[in-house]
């Protein structure tokens, strides 16, 4: 087999495979020698390689080198620039070119003076009129210019100036184009330190124009800054990178689906989008994002996120799993336990369950219901469904406290059917009792915290993992969990409504069941947000609910629980209810960093009436049940996110009596949170609240700080291009239905292009 071949030119040609491993470039020197009779060969590194060796994993060999080309090869970056640029994640040609313009400015023709707005970056054609030096009250010289055209004039300003330079030039009567940003001062509106490009005598506006068409006759883009880059700069190192790299883009998605989605090929979208053509464009489209060329860039990236989230799924529904017999022993008997029949909704939801534990590969299923839709129920039914199989249960809950809930909700009725059940957190007292219970099989249902999931807690036969209150776990607990069984089912529950677009990417390799419908008999809550000036209200609404033997919750926000000044805010505020304001009643605290017995104590004595009032912070925020709480009073409300607020009113209103949710604000806080927390007032809808608060807050923060696993897109946006993402996911899920092993032409591409981009953060690696 030949290795090495001598072209007819003299050239010795390598494989390419070869040619690739050593990551040969040309120039590179090889020596050969003969060593017992056979040939070595061996590279000369030049010294810049020898620093920086460039590995090359085996599937980015496809990828077109030149869009490696690092940035500072550009003509005009120099070390300075290229430092900047790679800061903000431009190393290389391929990285700027995602960096698209925010929005852009119209030059195709130049602007009136009467329709300038301030504001906003403007070029118009005017004469000057007059042009002075000038001082201000305060003693400072400024030179000042007056120019017009016939809608109007405009007033020009130099702060910083050469007085001969200026006199020399700016002669009235002479006519140029004149460039800025438009601001108003009073009823005035001025330009300061405008850019300007003279007409010569007699020259027309077409003329000047046509002198700089890098500047004029066309659509300038804005890209967005940083500290040390001008617009200027940024527009010039952008123009040569599309000009000479763009074209080496690959077009990889299957032609049909270009064809049935319109697309247009990559190097001409990203033209479009870094400078579009003025013959077509439309302005709006563009700062709007609803042309087809940012169509077609987002497309392709939302594409090969929704074909890693299908491969995942895939490999999920081939894994073996465990396949459960529904024979009803415990669930027809618990079923007549409950003083009350199962919603549609729920219904629903349990046969899609278990429809997944019958099959024989593992469930990998997300349950979205609304705060009181009755998850738990819907949980422990198939956890039920896996004791009558012989198989262990483990649920998962995010705090100490919400594990005990679910723990002493639970156990009622477990105990009623002959289900052995244990709680395992970090602050079990007995725990290796515990522990050998779980490892003999003896404990069938285990509650508990992350403690579940460490490597001490060995399961005899885990069937059946329930996450609930996905979002503050990890994949990575997901997988943990996962490995404490031989494939177990998964069940992940979240009682944040979270937005479909959301879904789609953070868990979009899960099947998604909803729990849209409430049990009967709740009246909606009453939400109303109160300004400081009205508490004495406010603590009269508390007073009224209690007298008539409600109790209510006084809610303080604790951003993270480390954070002590808010803990004494929050204790101090505890103190001084029960002292000043509430005297006669019975008030209790509640806050995370209480030890969990003490926890425990203080939420029995409130379930069981023995206080009127628990001041807490958002520790209760999931999951705690006290039907008897008609009242809720959040401080700061302005300081939570919608859904978390809408999680904190979910406490209240878990009876059939009237209930109220006050949210107290400061005297002082802004219109934007005002309107924001009116949406509060308007609905009870948690999916409607949360996609007001994705709107407001965006996706970054939608689940709040600890929230990991929203991709990181760089053209897409989840907001604006929702339609764009359905679109996509339906194709990438379509083709990996039809070809799920890459074997059609051109999938391979595909398949490598994918792992290229996503394989380490969608954990793909094993995808073959
Ligand atoms: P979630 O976890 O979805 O917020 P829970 O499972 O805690 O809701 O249920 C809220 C309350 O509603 C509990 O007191 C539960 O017993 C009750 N509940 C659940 N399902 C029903 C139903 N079908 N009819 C009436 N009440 C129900
Ligand atoms: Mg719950």
């Amino acid at each position: 087999m030949p290795i090495i071949t001598l072209s007819p030119d003299g050239t010795l040609a390598l494989p390419e495979e070869i040619r690739d491993s050593l990551s040969l470039r040309p120039g590179d020197l090889l020596s050969v020698e003969a060593v017992d009779g056979s040939l070595r060969i061996s590279l000369h590194t030049p010294k810049e390689k020898a620093e920086k060796p460039m590995i090359r994993k085996p599937q980015d060999l496809q990828h077109p080198a030149e869009l490696a080309t690092p940035i500072r090869v550009i003509k005009g970056v120099g070390p300075r620039l290229s430092d900047i640029l790679s800061k903000k994640g431009m190393c290389t040609v391929e990285d700027a070119l995602y960096v698209l313009p925010h929005r852009y400015e119209d030059r195709r023709e130049l602007q009136r003076i009467a329709a300038l707005r301030p504001g906003s970056s403007a070029a118009f054609f005017a004469s000057v009129e007059s042009a002075q030096e000038m001082t201000t009250k305060g003693g400072r010289r400024y030179f000042e210019a007056i120019v017009k055209d016939e809608t109007g004039s405009l007033t020009l300003k130099w702060f910083h100036f050469h007085p001969a330079f200026m006199k020399k030039n700016w002669l009235p009567g002479r006519r140029g184009i004149f460039i800025g940003e438009v601001s108003q001062f009073g009823y005035q509106r001025e330009m300061h330190h405008p850019e300007v490009e003279w007409a010569g005598e007699g020259e027309e506006l077409a003329e000047v124009m046509a002198r700089d068409p890098e500047n004029f006759g066309r659509i300038l883009p804005v890209y967005p800054l940083t500290e040390g880059v001008t617009q200027k700069v940024m527009r010039k190192v952008m123009r040569q990178v599309v000009r000479d790299y763009a074209r080496f883009v690959p077009d990889l998605l299957p032609a049909e689906i270009v064809e049935r989605q319109a697309l247009l090929p990559l190097p001409r979208a990203l033209k479009e989008s870094h400078d579009p053509d003025p013959a077509t464009a439309r302005l709006a489209e563009l700062n709007e994002g609803r042309g087809a060329a940012h169509r077609s860039l987002a497309f392709d990236e939302f594409f090969f996120l929704q074909l890693g989230l299908a491969l995942k799924k895939r490999g999920i529904a081939l894994e073996e799993g465990i396949s459960f017999q529904v024979t009803h022993r415990y669930t027809k008997e618990l079923t007549k336990l409950l003083p009350f029949s199962l919603t549609g909704a729920q219904r629903r939801v349990l046969t899609e369950i278990k429809e997944d534990m019958m099959t024989p590969h593992p469930m990998h299923r997300l349950v979205q219901g609304d705060v009181g839709c009755g998850k738990t129920l819907v949980a422990l039914m198939a956890a039920l469904i896996a004791v009558e199989n012989d198989y262990q249960v483990a649920i998962m809950a995010p705090t100490e406290l919400l594990a005990e809930q679910h723990y002493l909700n639970i156990r009622g009725y477990c105990d009623t059917l002959g289900v052995t059940t244990a709680l395992l957190t970090g602050s079990i007292k007995g725990k290796s009792d515990t522990l050998g219970k779980i490892a003999s099989g003896e404990t069938q249902i285990v509650v508990g915290t992350h403690a579940v999931i460490q490597e001490k807690v060995e399961f005899r036969r885990l069937g059946l993992g329930v996450i609930d209150e996905q979002h503050r776990f990890g994949v990575v607990q997901r997988a943990l969990l996962k490995r404490k069984g031989i494939n177990p089912d998964i069940l992940v529950m979240t009682a944040t409504p979270i937005p479909r677009t959301l879904s789609m990417t953070v868990f979009g390799d899960l099947s998604l069941s909803v729990i849209d419908e409430l049990p009967p008999g709740r009246t909606p809550i009453e939400t109303k947000v109160a300004r400081e000036s009205r508490r004495k209200q406010v603590y009269g609404v508390v007073r009224e609910e209690v007298s008539q033997g409600r109790q209510a919750y006084i809610i303080y926000p604790l951003v993270e629980e480390t954070e002590k000044s808010d803990l004494k805010a929050a204790v101090q505020m505890a103190e001084e209810l029960s002292t000043k304001i509430f005297p006669d009643l019975r008030v209790g605290v509640l806050h995370g960093r209480m030890a969990a017995a003490e926890k425990e104590a203080v939420m029995k004595a409130f379930k069981a009436g023995e206080s009127d009032i628990l001041v807490a912070t958002t520790v209760i925020e999931v999951g705690i049940d006290v039907p008897n709480v008609t009242v809720m009073v959040v401080e700061h409300a302005e300081r939570f996110g919608l859904s978390q607020l809408h999680q904190l009113r979910g406490r209240v209103g878990r009876g059939s009596a009237r209930s109220r949710c006050i949210l107290m604000t400061g005297d002082r806080v802004s219109e934007d949170s005002l309107r924001r927390l009116e949406v509060m007032e308007q609905s009870n809808d948690g999916f409607v609240i949360a996609e007001a608060d994705l709107e407001i807050r965006g996706p970054g923060d939608f689940f709040g700080t600890r929230q990991a696993g929203i991709p990181e897109l760089k053209v897409a946006d989840l907001l604006r291009d929702a339609g764009v993402l359905e679109e996509a996911r339906t194709e990438a899920f379509a083709l990996v239905e039809d070809d799920p092993h890459f074997r059609a032409p051109g999938h391979d591409t595909l398949r490598r292009e994918l792992i290229r981009r996503w394989g380490g953060r969608l954990e793909l690696a094993s995808i073959a």
